[in-house]
């Protein structure tokens, strides 16, 4: 059996591994994840890169979640000739419903943009690229195959899938394929996917497998730890108390699917234990609206403690005011209120969206504070806010910063180096062949060497992108 990582190797975006095995008399191909690469524009090239083999060869695709990261190429692939299945869990495969076509929305807005500007003169470089059409995406749902948790699906002749939960986001699954190889025995082969943190709200503890003789495994924060939920909850309770006796409003960016839900959730336990008095909140973005739907709608996935606080919610409706925004209208009208509101909204960067506008009106007043809750990259506005710019340009026009700004951390999606390795003590036995993905180089390469270590595993790889792996 061959392993090539073609992407999330030494990164954390662009995740596809690629394998090839030989199982009853015929060589097999297929794919785990076949993800987009984000930032840059060595990310448009890797995205444009071609398959090893024609895509009308590969037998099947097994995808782990819906962030697009793990999905984003899949329309693609599939325009390119591959129509074989695409085997996810349902929840996965409801959130991909709403995330694909927004990423063909989103790619064709950006060339929209830039041929604008390209007509005034005004764009320089090169022109971006969409790489899939709303047509096409359309007909890659048509492909999906979802399996529940727990059950195994025969895949092939030999092969059999089982996911198991990864606690990560809404239908997130750690892949456990068993292989009958030729000449060999029995393989079982473990894809971690996306882990999420023990003990953290909304989703479940990952899943822990007993036996794998392959395990390739994330690394995002291989080589940090996380601050402790309390702690979040503490800096939350302070900066919304304090904001709200001051009469401001309180804006929160946020991702529509998962952190919105996640603080939704937090703010609405938050005022169940007496920690936050009665609370109006306002979640403007139609992608977040969805996302908490279908959060209610698989409300069965969710752990327990956020099952039994929804339901204390159900049962005290006023405790929080809360209203989702559904037109463009309604979103302009928040403008006019001056303080005692919290608003969340979408993009999560600040790049784009509704939030653009709320930042607009909210950051010239000292009584207000934005609540940034995720990771902000470099050039974002989301990251200029967080490190203290006097002013920032929007709309054209200069706007002062006097709100306050505050960086609440805890809120991760993706386990710690000790939750990582908390996971991996799960195997019984050591695995014979274990790879390190989905991680910048320093945190890969530490996680690896705790595993050697802390584990006493031997066999431990950060492979490099492209290359091929016997196991
Ligand atoms: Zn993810």
């Amino acid at each position: 059996m061959k392993i090539q990582f073609l992407g999330a190797a030494g990164e954390v975006t662009g995740s596809r591994h690629f394998v090839e095995v030989n199982v009853a008399g015929r060589m097999r191909h297929f794919l785990v994840d076949y993800g987009m690469f984000q930032g840059g524009r060595e990310a448009s090239d890797k995205n444009l890169e071609l398959l090893p083999i024609d895509p009308k060869d590969l037998d099947f695709v097994v995808l782990t979640h819906a962030h697009i990261d793990h999905s984003g190429l899949l329309p693609r692939l599939c325009a390119q000739g591959f129509k074989g299945p695409i085997y996810c869990t349902q929840a996965s495969y409801a959130l991909l419903k709403i995330l694909l076509p927004d990423s063909a929305h989103l790619q064709l807005a950006d060339l929209e943009r830039a041929e604008r500007k390209a007509k005034l003169g005004k764009w320089r470089g090169e022109m971006p690229v969409v790489l899939y059409s709303q047509q096409q995406v359309e007909s890659t749902l048509t492909q999906f195959v979802s399996l529940d948790y727990g059950k195994s699906l025969d895949i092939g002749p030999g092969m059999q899938l089982v996911f198991h939960n990864a606690g990560h986001i809404l239908g997130s699954a750690i892949a456990e394929i068993h292989l009958k190889e030729d000449g060999a025995k029995k393989k079982r082969c473990v894809f971690s996917g996306d882990i999420g943190m023990k003990g953290k709200v909304l989703m479940p503890d990952p899943e822990q497998i007993s036996q794998a003789d392959v395990v390739v495994v994330e690394s995002t924060y291989g080589d940090r730890l996380h601050r402790t939920l309390s702690d979040t909850e503490d800096e939350l309770v302070e900066v919304i108390g304090n904001t709200m006796k001051a009469q401001g409003n309180v804006i929160i960016p946020a991702f529509a699917v998962g952190r919105t839900q996640e603080i939704l959730f937090i703010l609405i336990d938050l005022v169940r234990r007496g920690r936050l008095p009665h609370l109006t909140v306002w979640v403007d973005s139609p992608m977040a609206t969805a996302a908490t739907q279908l959060t209610e709608r698989f409300f069965a996935q969710l752990d327990h403690q956020t099952q039994a606080t929804m339901d204390w919610f159900k049962h005290h409706p006023s405790a929080i005011d809360l209203r989702f925004i559904a037109d463009v209208e309604e979103s302009k009208a928040l403008n006019k209120i001056k303080g005692g509101a919290i608003i969340i909204s979408a993009s999560g960067m600040c790049d784009a969206g509704r939030i653009v506008h709320h930042l607009a009106n909210n950051l010239p007043r000292a009584q207000n504070a934005i609540v940034i809750t995720g990771f902000q990259a470099y050039g974002s506005l989301g990251r200029r806010l967080v490190d203290k710019v006097q002013k920032v340009r929007l709309f054209g026009e200069d706007v002062p910063v006097k709100a306050s700004v505050h960086t609440i951390g805890g809120l991760s999606a993706h386990a710690d180096q000790a939750g990582l390795l908390d996971w991996l003590r799960g195997f019984e036995v050591p695995p014979s062949n274990i790879f390190i993905v989905h991680g910048e180089p320093e945190a890969a390469s530490v996680l690896a060497q705790c595993i050697r270590e802390d584990l006493g595993w031997q066999n431990v790889v950060v492979p490099e992108r492209m290359h091929t792996y016997s196991c």
